[in-house]
């Protein structure tokens, strides 16, 4: 048994041992354990600092959970796009495909608990029927490995299913949905990596959700599978008490970049059952982007999405940055919101009489000029507030 599988046998896992470890009343830990498994292996379990901080909030069960009332189960409506088992076909080109039921540590923010956990939820037996569904589907060129977690699979295993995706000639693009190299980077083995690498091109996407999460162990198995090849991504969640503050997703953002990964998405939380506690105001999202562009590198900062709730997918929100816009004229803000006006190919009339826009910051009641234009007639913009930094 390797060392990893070796730590997945003795995670904390047993309503037992949540009453003792945590000291959760014992019927709560019963209808907890009911509601959602716990799994915290004993690597993750050592990056808690204390009671209640980011990492307890992330893997350990909390009553909060059981009185969340308006969740739902699949919020992304995952099953009912779900043509065969084990595959989810929501965009044109690309596919979901689930592989195993299982996971490093089980998220008590999961938005799949539904399929992880018992080994029965995501049946290996299917699998035969997702193959026949990517060959027949042309269209397919990206297909996406998730479930649980497909490194909870054995080398030998994944190794099956990435040859056998490799034979199809349309899939062009393999991607790993993995939490590993966060939650037990000890499954990242050079053994693991030379066998991804016969079959690229292969994209790894991870989840880590706070800089304490970055470790010399995830440090090295993000780097191992860089080395080997593998372009890798992050996914965050935004979730309170753990990094709904600007500090510290800055902080996670620029040490990811340091060890090669690229922050890609930061999600809103989904609206799913048992995960209310977690959830922010859109508006705290917001404000937290805006006081990350521009002061920290562009590759530093992923697209803020949510994943629009009855699957509509992901979709990008931003800050308000565009002021106002017509037909000749867009007038933007920045980061520091100077406000700057960019003309558009149309804009003859303009060019020769000279822009004008005056911004009305109702806010503080003045006025403010574009900074790349000052003399003029006015367009007023009375609409605009300023964003406090
Ligand atoms: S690793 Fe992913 S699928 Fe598994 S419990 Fe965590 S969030 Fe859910």
């Amino acid at each position: 048994m390797e060392l990893w599988q070796q730590m997945i046998r003795n995670s904390v896992h047993s309503v037992d041992q949540l009453v003792e470890k945590f000291g959760i009343d014992r019927k709560v830990a019963e209808d907890l354990d009911e509601f959602f498994q716990a799994r915290i292996n004993p690597y993750y379990l050592s990056l808690i600092r204390y009671p209640g901080d980011p990492i307890w909030k992330q893997c350990v069960p909390d009553k909060l959970e059981l009185e969340d009332m308006d969740g739902f189960e699949d919020p992304l409506k995952e099953d009912e796009m779900s043509p065969v088992p084990n595959i989810t076909h929501r965009y044109p080109d690309r596919a979901l495909f689930l592989t195993t039921s299982q996971c490093g540590m089980y998220c008590r923010f999961c938005t799949r608990k539904r399929k992880v956990g018992n080994s029965d939820k995501i049946s290996m037996k299917e699998l035969e029927s997702a193959f026949n569904y990517l060959e027949q589907h042309k269209e397919i060129r990206d297909v996406i490995l998730s479930g649980g977690d497909p490194l909870m699979l054995t080398d030998v295993m994944l190794e099956k299913i990435l040859a056998r995706l490799r034979k199809i000639p349309h899939i062009e693009i393999i991607r790993i949905g993995t939490k590993m190299p966060c939650v037990l980077p000890h499954r990242i083995t050079p053994k693991l990596c030379d066998m991804i690498k016969k079959y690229h091109p292969i994209y790894v996407n991870t989840h880590f959700n706070h800089p304490w999460e970055i470790t010399p162990e995830s440090t090295k198995a993000c780097e191992m599978l860089v080395n080997a090849g593998i372009p890798v991504g992050n996914q965050a969640v935004l979730m309170k008490g753990v990094n709904d503050d600007p500090e510290v997703l800055k902080e996670l953002f620029l040490k990811l970049l340091k060890i090669r990964v690229k922050p890609y998405y930061l999600f809103m939380a989904d609206e799913t059952k048992g995960t209310n506690h977690f959830r922010t105001s859109i508006d705290r999202g917001i404000e937290i982007m805006d006081k990350l562009r521009g002061y920290i590198s562009g590759l530093a900062i992923p697209y803020f999405v949510i994943d629009a709730p009855g699957g509509g997918g992901k979709i990008p929100i931003l800050p308000q940055y565009v002021l106002h816009r017509d037909e000749n004229r867009i007038v933007m803000r920045n980061y520091k919101n100077e406000v700057y006006v960019y003309r558009d190919v149309k804009d003859e009339y303009e060019r020769a009489n000279k822009i004008s826009v005056e911004i009305i910051d109702k806010k503080n009641g003045g006025s403010k000029k574009p900074k790349n234009y000052k003399n003029i007639r006015t367009i007023k913009i009375p609409e605009y507030e300023t964003v406090e930094n």
